[in-house]
């Protein structure tokens, strides 16, 4: 991997020595150079480097007002800096340090110096851009169902409670889909736990591919689907559960599962603060929609209507 640094010094002659003392130790595979502030800035945005050598004192944009702006980008936040100070600035390099660098060399600087504390940045950027990497992971997995890959059900509770508050907040629509697999006991009695798994996986595909990119679709339960549908108003809802009943009837599957022929029940909600204004209240009405697609039959999509009671959305196959 490239590691490059960026000296920023209205001095040629200090920013040469720097370079020429670098390059001896072969500590980086690339190097810029500003001559102040803003064009640093420049330069640190068009090529983002993994550590900063600035100079304090320069024409236009000095060290400080460099580092103010460094500290106003979240991006470039982390990029450890080294101000390089004259001697006798204790106050400037106590202000440099407040101001957000991470270290000062004193000029005229000693070699050997100068490479050990870019060496300690160095590493401690490494390690800190490693942490955010593992604690990102560590997000990602604890929001994952580690079967699917779709979301599980501690995050669909998280998006679904700030979807809730936004409704009621600003309004506008927001639907769910709660999906359940018909007689999947059969499916584990008939092929074995583990082909059992493979359906939940090649359904979660179906579901997933049938959505909007900003839909939420999570693993509620073990069999148990549920997508949220931001923006969606109750119609278009049970038009797409029923699209995912389509896709998911036509599945087809490899050996030993090509017989099988699977089929879900859905039932559909559409958030109303009246009827509904709780995140519990909400899934209970798309569950209680479940409930009655399962026992009309399965195979179906039913719906609640907050204008009036549960209402029957299809026979298996038409929605209007
Ligand atoms: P219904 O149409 O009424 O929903 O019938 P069903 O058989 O689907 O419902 P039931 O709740 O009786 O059975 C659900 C089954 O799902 C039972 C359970 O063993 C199975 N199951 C739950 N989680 C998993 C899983 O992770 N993998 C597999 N293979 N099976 C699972
Ligand atoms: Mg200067
Ligand atoms: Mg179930
Ligand atoms: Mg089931």
């Amino acid at each position: 991997m490239f590691t490059s640094v960026l000296i920023i010094d209205d001095s040629v002659t200090v920013r040469e020595r720097i370079i020429r003392t670098l390059e001896s130790f072969n500590l980086f595979s690339r190097y810029y150079e500003a001559e102040d502030g803003l064009e640093g800035f420049k330069k640190l945005l068009s090529s983002p480097v993994d550590i900063i050598l600035c100079d304090l004192e320069m024409p236009r944009i000095d060290g400080f007002k460099f580092l103010s702006m460094l500290k106003a980008r979240p991006d470039l936040q982390d990029v450890p800096v080294i101000i390089l100070t004259g001697m006798d600035d204790r106050e400037r390099k106590i202000k440099g340090l407040e101001q957000g660098a991470s270290d000062y060399i004193t000029k005229p600087f000693d070699p050997e110096e100068l490479v050990a504390r870019v060496k300690v940045h160095l590493k401690i950027k490494k390690l800190q851009d490693e942490l955010k990497r593992s604690n990102e992971l560590l997000l990602e997995l604890s929001n994952t169902d580690h079967l699917t890959g779709l979301f599980n059900r501690r995050y669909l509770m998280k998006v679904l409670d700030k979807e809730v508050q936004r409704a009621l907040r600003k309004g506008g629509d927001l639907s769910l889909i709660m999906l359940d697999i018909d007689h999947f006991k059969q499916v584990n009695d008939c092929f074995g736990h583990l082909q059992g798994d493979v359906v939940l996986q090649k359904l979660a595909l179906q579901l997933q591919k049938e959505l909007r990119s900003y839909d939420c679709a999570s693993r509620y339960g073990g069999e148990e689907f549920v997508a949220i549908l931001p923006d969606s108003t109750l119609k278009e809802a049970v038009f797409v559960a029923d699209r995912v009943r389509l896709a998911i009837q036509d599945t087809k599957f490899s050996e030993p599962l090509v017989n099988l022929s699977l089929t879900v029940s859905l039932g559909v909600a559409s958030f109303s603060p009246e009827h509904s204004p709780t995140v519990d209240g909400f899934i209970k009405l798309a569950d209680d929609a479940l409930y009655l697609a399962k026992a009309n039959g399965r195979n179906r999509v039913e719906f609640y209507d907050p204008a009036g009671a549960i209402m029957p959305a299809t026979a298996a196959g038409t929605v209007d």
